[in-house]
């Protein structure tokens, strides 16, 4: 069972938000053929170039530090986007080289492969070293832990059992992890594709609100932890940030809620072991 967690500043519960910038790099991944298609690749590119913009400034309004994790791939093609997360005070975490799926991987050594191109990448354009990692669609190998401790990082964001951090157990230590779930993921909401067919059609923004409002409330009520998964590509849109927006304000109207970046989060979780 989840032990209660004591949270910073007294606050009676922990809240992460967090962004996937996949660019247009899960649509590669999916299939090499769509870089030749304007759709997808404009689709992809919508969150970088336009989405990026609009939630960095909403942000700002609100004197948010968040985390982004962002594709080796992505912070080569935009490096001044990425660059200017960092400069903002947010955190960038891995989320692969171009979104592979460790699961799908071949095994070990192709992952730690991916894993190190991708931290050569992160040192050489934004020189820093992640200190976490988001597996791309949310699906690590038996592998994962184990190399992302081994490689010096603190934690990684999304399994799906349980509600508060924990820690996994690898043979060179302790990686955090701070769960996630697919109710709290905007794509499932939004994201859409027609051929490839993909996503469960448009959803309201009321709707979506709603779920996460709810969701909100019952991990501030237990004390718990609340971690928000965007795309700039979905939830980058005037329409869903105007959401997003209500649901900062609702959050902060609470007053004794600590919204961290997830290094932060791992970090005080660590500290009260
Ligand atoms: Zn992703």
């Amino acid at each position: 069972m989840d032990r209660p967690i004591k949270w910073k500043n007294g606050a009676r519960c922990a809240v992460v938000i967090s962004f996937d910038v996949d660019g247009e790099s899960p649509w590669i991944l999916r299939d090499p053929a769509l870089a030749e298609r304007p759709l997808h690749m404009g689709m992809g590119a919508y969150g970088p170039k336009t989405g990026m913009p609009r939630i960095l400034r909403i942000l700002d309004r609100y004197d948010l530090k968040c985390g982004f994790f962002i594709p080796g791939w992505i912070v080569e093609r935009y490096p001044d986007m990425a660059r200017e997360v960092l400069k903002r005070g947010h955190e960038i975490g891995h989320h692969g080289y171009l979104h592979e799926k460790p699961f799908f991987l071949s095994g070990r050594e192709e992952e730690e492969a991916l894993l190190l191109k991708t931290l050569d990448i992160f040192q050489a354009v934004l020189g820093i070293r992640p200190q976490g990692s988001r597996a791309p669609s949310c699906d690590p190998s038996k592998h994962t832990m184990e190399l992302l401790r081994k490689h010096g990082f603190v934690y990684h964001s999304n399994m799906m059992d349980a509600d508060l951090p924990y820690c996994h157990k690898t043979p060179y230590g302790e990686l955090v992890e701070l769960p996630t779930a697919w109710v709290n993921d905007d794509w499932v909401y939004f994201g859409f594709s027609a051929v490839p067919p993909v996503g469960n059609g448009i959803w309201s923004q009321e709707d979506v609100f709603e779920i996460w409002k709810e969701e909100f409330e019952g991990a501030y009520d237990e004390g718990g932890f609340f971690n928000l998964m965007g795309h700039p590509q979905v939830i980058g849109r005037p329409s869903r940030m105007r959401m997003v927006e209500r649901l900062i304000q609702h959050i902060l109207a609470k007053k004794d809620v600590w919204i961290a970046r997830p290094i932060e989060v791992a970090e005080h979780y660590l500290s009260q072991r």
